[in-house]
């Protein structure tokens, strides 16, 4: 029921093919040390809404899901030493900070200023002004180097047992939390301390992050676990399946709940947070198209997956909806299918909103097959020009699968190539309109 990404297979389909050659092609002339590497997963930032969320690598590769939107990443010379991701509170940007104290602003995030100079040693956490005016870094002692209107409300921590690993802005901006890889929170300017982990903890802890409001807090350990501070509530650890430690977490717009991000890609969402999608198994393809928003298949001007329902035709009972030349295409198909098996064509799928394609994507890759569905975005399912059908169509081989391959184009109808038996991702059921004309 899953469509993939192109409208026209053969050309557009081998176009990709073309492209995805020369690219790894090209990545392996240019940098032979990551052309099989997949690289972890080092934050998980959402949008201002809950409605999406970012994961960056420490490669500075950048992935979207869900409502968040592609900026741009993958920093030249910032080799595997990106350490921090953080977006604007607009989220049409966001800074990569590396372990060098570089700080890579993109989109509408300003750049202040980075890589201290003179400095050797380890930038281990980075926060952002909630305007964006301005940014801090940590170094692995708790030094703070300040950027833009950022002030530096307070550095070094004497009685730091561990090193900084994580850093977070108070919602007024004039002050931030450091949590040690042991648990400690100091709290600087107007950043309150709601506590510590306990002094017998011997796990290790990655990273901490503050309720919308900074009355309370998160840290959570490598393995998952969560200590909550303040008003911060309890919702559940980070359900892994593997080894990979986790590496990040953050808060939803409420305060309800946090995303945590496993190295491997896993995202546990838990309390409020909702899933949008993970890499997995698909990585390289995610990486190709971090944020395609399809032009195949465009019309009107619309957005895939956000066209107004209005602007669409009803074809069957319940609410499917087509572009109105597909409908009325769809309804003389019918009606010639109707003729030779006295059978009406029911159709099970039609246009797909974006959180539709979203939902979609999130089932299929909570089962590690997120390749099974089309990245939100980008199905066609989107334009309301695919259809998914049953009436025995939806077996290859069947009667009704080759009278559709025999006749179905006369009505504008193709079965793409990918979908065809031996294609990359064969469903027999999908079918796709292409105009009359
Ligand atoms: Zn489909």
């Amino acid at each position: 029921m899953w469509a993939q990404v192109h409208r026209t297979p053969l050309i557009a389909r081998a176009g990709a093919a073309v492209l995805l050659l020369s690219a790894v092609t090209l990545s392996l002339l240019s940098k032979p040390a990551h052309a099989e590497i997949r690289h972890p997963t080092i934050a998980i930032a959402a949008t201002a809404e809950g409605t999406g969320y970012w994961l960056a690598t420490n490669h500075g590769d950048v992935h979207t899901y869900g409502a968040a939107q592609y900026h741009g990443g993958s920093p030249d010379g910032a080799d595997d030493s990106i350490i921090a991701f953080a977006p604007t509170a607009d989220d049409t940007g966001y800074w990569l900070a590396s372990s060098t104290g570089q700080v890579y602003a993109y989109g509408s995030a300003s750049d202040h200023g980075g890589a201290p100079e003179g400095y050797v040693g380890t930038i281990s956490g980075f926060a952002a002004k909630p305007d964006g005016t301005g940014y801090w870094l940590t170094s692995a002692t708790g030094q703070i180097y300040a950027y833009g209107s950022a002030g530096n409300h307070g550095q070094t921590p004497e009685s730091l047992d561990a090193p900084v690993v994580g850093m977070a802005s108070a919602p007024d901006g004039n002050g931030y939390w450091l949590v040690s890889a042991a648990g400690q929170v100091h709290a600087y300017g107007s950043a309150k301390h709601h506590g510590d982990s306990p002094d017998s903890y011997r796990g290790t802890i990655v990273d901490l992050a503050a309720t919308p409001d900074g009355s309370g807090y998160w840290i959570t350990s490598s393995s998952g676990q969560i200590f909550s501070y303040g008003s911060a509530r309890h919702h559940g650890g980070a359900a892994r399946s593997g080894s990979d430690p986790v590496t990040g977490i953050t808060s939803t717009p409420t305060g309800e709940g946090y995303w945590q991000v496993v190295a491997d890609h896993q995202v546990s969402p838990n309390g409020d947070a909702r899933f949008f999608g993970t890499l997995l198994l698909d990585e390289a393809y995610d990486r190709k198209y971090p944020s395609f928003t399809g032009t195949v298949g465009a019309w009107g001007g619309h957005t895939n997956g956000r066209i107004p329902s209005s602007l669409l035709c009803r074809v069957e009972r319940g609410d499917h909806r087509l572009r109105c030349d597909a409908a009325t295409a769809l309804l003389a198909l019918d009606a010639a299918f109707r003729e030779e098996f006295n059978e009406t064509l029911r159709v099970t799928d039609t246009y797909r909103s974006y959180d539709g394609q979203v939902r979609t994507r999130g089932r299929w890759c909570q089962q590690r097959m997120c390749y099974k569905a089309a990245i939100p975005g980008t199905s066609n399912h989107g334009w309301g020009l695919a259809i998914d059908i049953g009436s025995g169509v939806n077996s290859f081989g069947t009667p009704q699968h080759e009278w559709m391959r025999q006749n179905a184009g006369q009505f504008g109808w193709i079965h793409p190539l990918w979908a065809q038996q031996g294609g990359s991702n064969p469903e027999p059921w999908h079918w796709e309109f292409t105009g009359t004309g």
